[in-house]
């Protein structure tokens, strides 16, 4: 059967007291294209009973995707490390905010060793936002891509990482771990920065993508936005614009989803054909993969689309 996930949460717990004072916003009816597949397979127990028993976080539950009934029944998790706490207060995430703890050391190999359990062939990783540590969390990246390496060698390695917003030397010494595919979301376009990713710098964001290419120019890089936001299409297409220039591979554009009454409110539903028309657009701009569709994720399908991705570069260099 398939339903449509409501993200509205009755928890009573404070998962964001910075938003506790806030007004409810209003929550829009979710249209007839978003329908998602209901998280009760055997595949999704089984991928449910690894992370618990690796004590792992993942973003698929921390920000209540709507894809995680299909992507677990796969065993497509994505992990995210460095705790459950985020020390951001974005206004569209529904990652707890706070103070987190302590780095726990033997995360990257619990990561690791569920990797294995999990038999993926590309794992993707992602982190909170850990402006509370000298470098970001950029070590810790480091050591998970590096546990990983050295337990799945055959295992494709995707990062998502914050935007390590003054932590010098922190790309870098992600990118020296040498992942498969390095990302991370600019998530809106800059005239909405103060108001959905206040703690965030469109620049720095543009510039980390860029600095990822420069240090190696053969590392696939990757970066998404959501739509929905109240953004207009000619912003969507100089945040295209501002991507190719810094040589980013791979776009992706997913459909906001509100997850409670204290987030940023949807303001629109963008249909699939406006889905379908960005991605013509991105496609004829350069980029050489893209998603667009009201369920695009940054980690939906990231193992079929990494294995497209090499394709595409082959092909273009085929091309020459
Ligand atoms: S799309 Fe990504 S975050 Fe969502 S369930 Fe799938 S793997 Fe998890």
């Amino acid at each position: 059967m398939v339903v449509v996930l409501d993200a509205i949460s009755s928890d009573k717990r404070s998962r964001h007291p910075e938003k506790a004072h806030r007004a409810d916003a209003p929550v829009a009816k979710k249209p007839d294209w978003i329908r998602v597949k209901a998280p009760v397979s055997k595949g999704y127990a089984e991928t449910q009973r690894i992370v618990r028993d690796n004590g792992l976080h993942t973003v698929c539950e921390e920000a209540g995707c709507p894809n995680i009934g299909e992507c677990w029944e796969k065993k497509h998790a994505t992990f995210m490390i460095m705790g459950d706490t985020c020390t951001r207060a974005c206004a569209f995430c529904n990652v707890k905010t706070g103070l987190p703890s302590a780095l726990d050391v033997a995360e990257p190999v619990r990561v690791a060793e569920a990797t294995a359990k999990l038999g993926l062939a590309h794992i993707v990783i992602t982190s909170v936002d850990r402006d509370d540590l000298d470098d970001g969390g950029a070590g810790h990246f480091a050591a998970t891509i590096r546990a990983i390496r050295a337990r799945c060698p055959t295992t494709t390695i995707e990062v998502l990482t914050p935007d390590f917003l003054r932590k010098d030397g922190a790309v870098e010494t992600v990118a020296a771990a040498k992942p498969d595919v390095f990302n991370h979301n600019l998530e809106t376009v800059p005239s909405k920065y103060l108001t959905v990713r206040p703690g965030a710098r469109y620049f720095a964001s543009i510039r980390l993508l860029q600095r990822v290419k420069e240090i190696d120019p053969t590392m696939f890089t990757k970066s998404g936005i959501m739509v929905g936001l109240g953004e207009e299409r000619n912003e969507v297409m100089q945040v295209m614009d501002d991507l190719r220039a810094a040589g980013v591979d791979f776009l992706t554009i997913g459909q906001y989803l509100q997850p409670t009454r204290k987030h940023h409110e949807v303001v629109r539903f963008v249909p699939p054909e406006e889905f379908k028309a960005y991605e013509t657009i991105a496609y004829a701009k350069g980029f050489l993969m893209v998603s667009a569709s009201p369920l695009t994720r940054s980690s939906h399908h990231a193992g079929e689309d990494f294995a497209r991705l090499k394709a595409a570069r082959h092909a273009a260099h085929r091309r020459g």
